[in-house]
C-alpha cells in the first residue's frame, strides 16, 4: 500500500496474530493494487465495459465508496484516478495539466456509473477506479478483527498515519494519538485520547509538489479535477469504523468547512477535527473533550444545532 505499517498487539500469542495480520495485508494489497495486473482493481480497469467478478473485500470497499460518494455529493469519487494520473500523483512525475485535458478526463469521472451487483463490478470504457482513499481504513478494520479473534483486548495499528485502536493501552489508560500541524507537519497540532476507535487524517501536506510558488496536493476535487482547495488543509475523522473514517477524511477534506460540518450533522457516528486554510481548528462537539490543542491556532467548537 505504498506506506509504512506498524502494529502493536497484546494477546496470548502475538506472533501468530501479527503473522496472520501480515498475510491479510498481503492479500488485501493483492486485491486492491492499481499496479499489480492480477488485482481485482486492475481486472476491473483493464476490462472496462465488461462485468468482472471480484472478491468479497473488493466488493465491500466499492459498496462503501459508492455510499460515501453519494452522501458527500461526489466529493469522494473513486473514479478520479485518470486525473490523478495526469497530475503525476500515481507516478511521482508531477506536472500541472492543461485545463482542456482535465476537462476531457473529467468526462469519465463519475462513480454513479459504476455498476456493483453482488460480487460483480462493471465500469464504462475509459473509466478507471482506485480505492486509495478508503483501502487503508478497511485494512485496519480487518487487522483489528484478526487481533480480536486472537483474544486481544489491546492493540494499535498505524497504517501510514491512519491510527486504529482496539481497547485501551495494556495498563488500562487511553491511547494518545498525535495529529500533525498541517502548516508544519514536523510539529503537532495536538492529540486525542481515545479507545476502540480510528483516528484518520487527510491533509494537503501528505503528498504534494510545488511549481511557480504554488502547492498542488494529492486529494482532488472531482468537480474541477484540481487539488481540493475548499477551505480545509487537514481533516481528522474519529469513529469506530476505519473504513468510514478513511472515506470521510477524504470526503470532508474535499467538501470544505461548511459542507463538511453539514455532513457531520447528518450522521451520529463520527467526530471531526479540521484545520482551515486561515488557521482555525474546527472541532465537533463530541471531540471537544478528547482533543488537546497544542498549537497556537484558536479552536472553534462546532455544534449540532447552531446556537
Ligand atoms: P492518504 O491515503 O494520503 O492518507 P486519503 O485517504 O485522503 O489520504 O486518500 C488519498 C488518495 O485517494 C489519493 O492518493 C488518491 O489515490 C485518492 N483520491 C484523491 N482524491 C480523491 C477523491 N476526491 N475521491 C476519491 N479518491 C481520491
Ligand atoms: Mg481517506
Amino acid at each position: 500500500m505504498d506506506t509504512f505499517m506498524d502494529m502493536t498487539v497484546t494477546c496470548a500469542d502475538p506472533e501468530a496474530a501479527l503473522s496472520q495480520a501480515a498475510d491479510r495485508i498481503g492479500a488485501l494489497e493483492a486485491a486492491f493494487s492499481v499496479t499489480d495486473p492480477d488485482s481485482d482493481i486492475s481486472r476491473i480497469n483493464d476490462n472496462a465495459g465488461t462485468a468482472v467478478t471480484v472478491g468479497e473485500d473488493t466488493a465491500a470497499v466499492i459498496a462503501a465508496a459508492l455510499q460515501y460518494g453519494q452522501e458527500s455529493g461526489g466529493a469522494l469519487d473513486i473514479t478520479v484516478n485518470p486525473v490523478l494520473r495526469e497530475w503525476g500523483f500515481t507516478t511521482g512525475t508531477y506536472r500541472v495539466p492543461e485545463p482542456e485535458r482535465i476537462g476531457q478526463l473529467l468526462e469519465n469521472v463519475d462513480y454513479r456509473r459504476i455498476t456493483l451487483s453482488g460480487d460483480t463490478v462493471q465500469i464504462p470504457e475509459q473509466m478507471r477506479m482506485d480505492l486509495g482513499a478508503l483501502a487503508k481504513g478497511y485494512t485496519g478494520d480487518r487487522i483489528l478483527e484478526i487481533f480480536r479473534s486472537h483474544g486481544a483486548q489491546s492493540a494499535l495499528v498505524n497504517l501510514g498515519g491512519n491510527v486504529q485502536t482496539l481497547g485501551t493501552k495494556p495498563d488500562g489508560s487511553l491511547w494518545t494519538v498525535g495529529i500533525c500541524d498541517p502548516f508544519d507537519p514536523a510539529a503537532t497540532l495536538g492529540f486525542v485520547r481515545v479507545q476502540d476507535c480510528a483516528v484518520i487524517t487527510s491533509g494537503n501536506y501528505e503528498r504534494y509538489f510545488e511549481e511557480d510558488g504554488q502547492r498542488y496536493w494529492h486529494i482532488l476535487d472531482p468537480a474541477d479535477g484540481c487539488p481540493a482547495d475548499n477551505g480545509f488543509v487537514s481533516v481528522t475523522i474519529i469513529g469506530e469504523s476505519g473504513l468510514m473514517c478513511d472515506a470521510l477524511s477524504t470526503a470532508l477534506f474535499v467538501e470544505g468547512p461548511e459542507q463538511g460540518c453539514e455532513h457531520w450533522r447528518s450522521r451520529e457516528d463520527f467526530e471531526m477535527i479540521g484545520v482551515t486554510d486561515d488557521g482555525r481548528v474546527l472541532v465537533t462537539e463530541g471531540a471537544a473533550d478528547i482533543f488537546v490543542n497544542e498549537s497556537t491556532m484558536p479552536v472553534e467548537v462546532v455544534y449540532r444545532e447552531d446556537s
